[in-house]
């Protein structure tokens, strides 16, 4: 440059001025490209060509000028030399290579030509002790920003500068890295450009140069995030292409997630469900499109909509009610069941006028094997619906009926809508069993929940907490059952109609067998109607021998035992030859030694021992209640593990007892106060409870303390008061079946009971004696063997 022709004194010339945009920066001792297109920038780098290749280089001070004008630039920049070049049709490439900074003087502007009078800013090569410390600081912070910079984007291979003793060549060329991939802030490495003083230079760059590290900080933190999220992607996906391969090369095929969605979203607005429904599927159709097809999440969001499209949204039977046919379908399938019968026809006929389902729910109640169940199913068949089951029997929580969130793992709908969807019908008979056997616990009570499904008011609106989405249950026809009606909570009991089920007779068992269970069994195993003949008494003998039920649940599974023995026969002899007969002869070798004798009442008269009628969750059953007396403490023990009333029962009797211990004939002797009364009810497994043995158990209590034995063949039931009144009980048909199984032949029954007889099949009505009473002079009158002479004749007290 020392040589340029216009030089005018030392270190002033005039160069043409190549104008650079705001953020292009070439700092002295640095080698760069440009390829300027503007007439300007091809006319200043021809000129200069043209002379010795020297240009200055200053920046514009804003982007958007065409035709730039000397106001339009900074006046401290960087003279070049330009190396090499390359002419094109509308550009020209310059390799450039940066000398030193210059001031500018002066601009002349002549045929779009600018040229500039420029002054070399000259360097001082005196370095003082800070300068030298802040050169060592530059160039470590410079290099630990390459390596950073070089983690993150090593495609970028920045190359690094030796080191160096001339302090401004250091700083131009850190200066000139960070503008070559920095564009933000210009105005501060033009700033460094126009910095004389080195000292203030350094601590500028330096100031940059940690700057620049923070942001790559934040830059790696974001970069690893995006990278490992790219990566699971990458991995996931790989992956996922691998499994439709293989499933490909398997045959099976799996299925591309776009046009799965696009089924799922056919089959969403084909399934006919509520608005409500449809846009929460669909929206979560849109979710699983945005998921990796093989991730839990996207199985979470399936099952979900799978659920919503397996609900029957708007299918429905063609129910009809119509009373005639309602009528043969339930005489078809069960023997007897008058009174039921009659109730269910009446409940269709009100559902037939008012068409529509809101009256109180049928509620079966009988012990286990009458035919609950079944009758439900045949009411579902007589009015043309679907038939669900769900058993409630020990339910305790809510989400059970209800369905947990979908925020839990694992989480699926409650019974209720699994049991809808089993049906496949929105119109279903929907039999909840078992009312009576729901507990409740701290997860909440099911009761409530019930009650709202079973509630024509509410639920139409019921709403899951798995789907959480409303469902119309207003068309389900609800029956319920269970065994004991008092054990159902009371606010369910309200809503219900109670038809009961009291169990059968003998007889009514045995045409049972014969006309149901029987060829129903044979069937099952595989045999044929005429393979194996039960004679005549031999069915009486079954029910006798091996079952002690009401219903006929033990009987069916005898038969059916009977007929698996006879299909291994056949099996055996190589196929059916002639019919097996079963008689009371041969039956011992189908069902081995009879389980029960017939009847348990007691052989002889006792002292001390009453027997009782019990109304049990199994049906009714004879029980013998004991009584003993001993030396003690005046106490009152009782065991074989009676209920809270029960026990309330007993003290009655007691009090009553030792109240009336004159008129009863207690002996003098006895001292209520120092001598203990046990009473036992054995077999002390089975629970009891009720009120119901009130009379027995004083009976049991005066016999022993009388000595007066009581007479065999009498069973009783009856609540006592503490004056001696009996009062009614509930179960009468119950405990006179059972009576009438263990073979005794005289019942004491509460007064207030004589209407219930007319329940009682007439056959056994028939068969036995009723003593009525109501008050407990008259039942130790009828229960006791001594003459009732020995009373005396002082019944003041007692009413009656
Ligand atoms: P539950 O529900 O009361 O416990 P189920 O309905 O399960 O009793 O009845 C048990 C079996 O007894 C079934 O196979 C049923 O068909 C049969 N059954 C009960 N009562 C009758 C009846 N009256 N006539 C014909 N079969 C009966």
């Amino acid at each position: 440059m020392k040589d340029s022709k216009s030089k005018q004194q030392t270190d002033i010339y005039t160069l043409p001025v190549l104008p650079l945009p705001p953020g292009k920066f070439i700092f002295p001792h640095a080698t760069s490209i440009l390829i300027p297109s503007r007439e300007q920038g091809i006319n200043a780098a021809k000129h200069a060509i043209a002379e010795n290749g020297s240009i200055l280089l200053l920046n514009k001070k804003t982007a958007d000028v065409e035709s730039v004008k000397p106001s339009d630039l900074h006046e401290v920049g960087v003279a070049a030399r330009i190396t090499q070049h390359h002419e094109r049709s509308d550009s020209i490439r310059l390799v450039i290579e940066g000398i030193a900074r210059f001031v500018v003087l002066q601009f002349y502007e002549m045929d779009n030509l600018l040229q500039a009078k420029v002054q070399l800013i000259s360097e001082n090569p005196y370095k003082s002790k800070s300068v030298i410390a802040l050169m060592k600081d530059v160039q470590t912070a410079f290099e630990k920003h390459l390596e950073e910079r070089n983690k993150l984007r090593p495609s970028e291979n920045p190359t690094p500068i030796p080191n160096m003793e001339n302090p401004d060549m250091l700083v131009d060329l850190v200066a000139n890295a960070l503008a070559s991939y920095t564009e933000y802030q210009p105005e501060r490495f033009q700033k460094i450009l126009e910095t004389f003083d080195i000292k203030e230079r350094l601590e500028r760059v330096l100031q940059l140069l940690n700057e620049e590290m923070e942001l790559l900080k934040v830059d790696s933190q974001v970069e690893n995030k995006v990278y490992s999220q790219v990566r699971k992607h990458q991995k996931e996906f790989y992956l996922t292409e691998k499994v439709k391969a293989i499933q490909k090369e398997l045959g099976r095929g799996g299925q591309d997630p776009v046009t799965e969605c696009e089924e799922l979203r056919k089959k969403i607005k084909a399934a006919g469900m509520s608005e409500e429904a449809a846009e929460k599927t669909l929206h979560e159709v849109d979710r699983l499109e945005q998921l990796p097809p093989m991730s839990a999440e996207s199985g979470v969001i399936r099952t979900y909509v799978d659920y919503l499209l397996a609900l029957p949204w708007n299918k429905r039977t063609d129910c009809k009610i119509n009373i005639d046919e309602a009528e043969c379908m339930l005489d078809e399938d069960h023997y007897g069941l008058k009174k039921p019968k009659e109730r269910i026809l009446e409940y269709l006929a009100v559902l037939k006028l008012v068409d529509k389902l809101k009256g109180p729910i049928l509620c079966l109640v009988g012990p286990p094997g009458v035919g609950k169940t079944s009758l439900g199913k045949s009411i579902a068949r007589a009015t043309n619906r679907n038939f669900v089951r769900m058993s409630l029997g020990g339910v305790r929580d809510e989400a059970e009926i209800r369905g947990h969130r979908r925020t839990y793992i694992g989480a699926i709908p409650g019974r209720l809508i699994q049991g809808i969807i089993d049906a496949k019908s929105k119109n279903p008979l929907f039999l909840l069993d078992e009312v009576d056997k729901m507990g409740m616990d701290f997860r909440g009570d099911p009761t409530s929940a019930l009650l709202e499904v079973m509630d024509p008011e509410q639920n139409d609106t019921f709403r899951d907490h798995y789907l959480d989405v409303e469902f119309d249950l207003s068309e389900v026809m609800f029956i319920t059952t269970a065994n004991v009606l008092q054990a159902i909570p009371a606010t369910l009991r309200d809503r219900m109609e109670a038809i009961e089920l009291p169990g059968y007779t003998g007889y009514e068992k045995q045409k049972i067998a014969e006309i149901f269970l029987i060829p129903k069994q044979l069937e099952a195993n595989g045999l044929k109607k005429d393979s194996a003949v039960f004679m005549e008494d031999v069915t009486q003998s079954i029910i006798q021998k091996y079952t002690r039920e009401a219903g006929v649940r033990n009987l069916e599974r005898e038969i059916s035992s009977i007929c698996r023995k006879i299909a291994k026969k056949v099996v055996k002899n190589g196929g059916f030859e002639e019919p097996i007969p079963i008689t009371k002869e041969n039956i011992r070798d189908y069902l081995g030694v009879p389980k029960f004798t017939h009847g348990r009442a007691e052989e002889q008269d006792e002292v001390g021992v009453a027997t009782g009628l019990a109304f049990t969750e199994v049906g009714g059953d004879i029980i013998s209640i004991e009584a003993t007396t001993m030396d003690g403490g005046g106490e009152l023990t009782l065991t074989g593990k009676l209920g809270e009333i029960m026990q309330e029962s007993a003290q009655t009797a007691l009090s009553y007892v030792r109240s009336k211990a004159t008129h009863l004939n207690v002996p003098k002797e006895f001292d209520f106060e120092k001598q203990d009364i046990h009473i036992h009810v054995p077999a002390g497994a089975v629970p009891k409870e009720g009120p119901s043995a009130g009379i027995t158990i004083a009976t049991a209590m005066i016999s022993a303390l009388t000595t007066r034995p009581v007479s065999r063949d009498v069973a009783m039931t009856g609540e006592i008061t503490l004056r001696g009144r009996v009062l009614s009980i509930g179960g009468l048909k119950e405990k006179v079946l059972a009576a009438h199984r263990a073979g005794i032949k005289n019942i004491i029954i509460p007064k207030e009971n004589e209407k219930d007889l007319y329940d009682i099949p007439e056959e056994i009505r028939e068969s036995l004696t009723f003593l009525i009473v109501d008050n407990m002079d008259k039942v130790l009158e009828l229960a006791l063997k001594d003459s009732p002479d020995t009373l005396v004749e002082d019944s003041s007290d007692a009413p009656g």
